[in-house]
């Protein structure tokens, strides 16, 4: 049953196949080497359970993606005044390698264009560029839940070619805008675009930020709340590069793309989203990984700036009602990622029940997704030989006319439900 949230995922990536548009990076050659069909989707809910379709397992790498989490370590490491210092919150409207500084501060306009990124890898304690780095690598490594490699090869190049981010090293060092040697800052920045990652991983570094801070996998602290809302704030108004605007109305949720053609997204309390296609736009975003996320957001109603109320928890209560009878009572406000939790727990324990009933008659709200997904989940059930029973006295989760699945099984009450259930087990 939760394969339905796998099923989903799985379509909205066949839809995007044949999106062949757009180019690989070619400004190294190993940008230009790799397979540009590769398409990688990986869906990570906030409690840390992944859904992967596709070419989720290719690493490639990171490159921009990196930019929010150095800023987010900067922020955790020497706090938010520290930071504001150095690196302005602005939107640049600019190219990201633009060679530019906000005119009246003489500082780099955000941290997700080379100039705000660079300056706040200088921004990262360390006493060397090895100690600067290893506290960067593990930083990432702690997002993703597992150790990263780096890619020695793009490495290499990024640091033989990066002559227009020496440029805007420079540059910021004659305005008095980076700390410590310009060489060693960029050495720096060049390694942490070269860390691999693959969309899973770039899922889970997401989740991380959409659970505030904590990886929904490991458990473990990585920063905290304050950090992670300011890191999700720049992400929306500027992860995009001079795209942001487009995004944020079309997909809306904060989100990083790289040249390597990884976009990591954030549903804040919800999700995280990895893609991986690695043929750009003009402006070096991933076009397929664009396409996904609009689509998933559509299809999954996943726009933050969607109004709706808070949801507290979905699952009020499971518990058994007779033999092989068990009741999931739902509660609030239900969005995909609460239907998603009722969808996988009822699979999760159905090898416990042969009826599965469930309660919608404290659901206040429900968007069209989590309805959809609570209608498809009585034909999930009897995929597996059990039946399903709704609760729904005041037609609020399924309105009579869109019952499909459920018409002859909606009930009134509980206890009416029950019934049903051991008649139709006894028979
Ligand atoms: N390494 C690349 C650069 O600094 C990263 C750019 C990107 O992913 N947009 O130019």
């Amino acid at each position: 049953m939760a394969d339905l949230v796998q099923r989903y995922l799985d379509q909205i990536r066949a839809e995007h196949v044949a999106l062949r548009e757009g180019a690989l990076a070619d400004y190294i050659p190993e940008l230009a080497t790799v397979d540009p069909d590769g398409f990688g989707v990986t869906l990570s809910s906030s409690d840390g359970f992944v859904y992967e379709s596709g070419d989720t397992a290719v690493e490639f790498t990171i490159q921009s993606i990196s930019k929010p989490f150095t800023y987010a370590l900067a922020l955790d490491q020497i706090g938010e005044r520290a930071v504001d210092a150095r690196i302005g919150v602005e939107p640049s409207g600019e190219a990201f390698n633009e060679i530019s500084v906000d005119k009246t501060t003489k500082t780099p306009k955000n941290p997700m264009i080379n100039a705000g990124a660079i300056a706040a890898v200088s921004l990262v304690p360390g006493a060397t560029p090895d100690e600067r780095f290893n506290r960067i690598h593990e930083f990432y490594s702690a997002c993703a839940g597992r150790r990263l490699d780096v890619d020695l090869d793009v490495y290499a190049s990024e640091k033989a070619t990066g002559n227009r981010n020496r440029a805007i090293a420079y540059m910021l060092t004659s305005f008095g805008a980076l700390q410590g040697d310009p060489d060693e800052v960029l050495d720096v920045y060049f390694r942490q675009c070269s860390i691999k990652v693959t969309s899973t991983d770039l899922a889970r570094m997401a989740a991380t930020l959409a659970r505030g801070g904590l990886n929904p996998l490991t458990g473990r602290r990585v920063t905290d709340g304050q950090v992670v809302r300011r890191t999700l704030s720049v992400m929306v108004t500027c992860g995009m590069y001079d795209a942001a605007g487009d995004w944020v109305s079309a997909v809306g949720m904060p989100a990083k793309s790289g040249v390597g053609g990884g976009i990591a997204a954030v549903l804040p309390g919800q999700l995280g989203i990895g893609v991986y296609s690695p043929r750009l736009d003009a402006k070096g975003n991933s076009v397929r990984g664009v396409a996904v996320c609009r689509s998933l957001s559509t299809r999954l109603g996943l726009h933050f700036l969607t109004v709706s109320r808070e949801t507290s928890a979905t699952l009020r209560a499971v518990y058994d009602a007779g033999p092989r009878i068990r009741v999931y009572e739902i509660q609030g406000d239900l969005l995909f990622a609460g239907a998603e939790q009722v969808l996988r727990t009822a699979a999760r324990e159905s090898a416990g029940f042969d009826v599965a009933i469930l309660d919608g008659t404290r659901v206040d709200d429900i968007n069209d997704t989590a309805r959809d997904m609570l209608t498809g989940m009585r034909a999930g059930l009897a995929e597996d030989g059990k039946e399903g029973y709704l609760v729904d006295p005041d037609g609020r989760v399924v309105p009579a006319e869109r019952r499909g699945d459920y018409d002859a099984v909606v009930f009134r009450t509980v206890d009416d439900a029950v019934a049903a259930a051991r008649q139709l087990l006894s028979d």
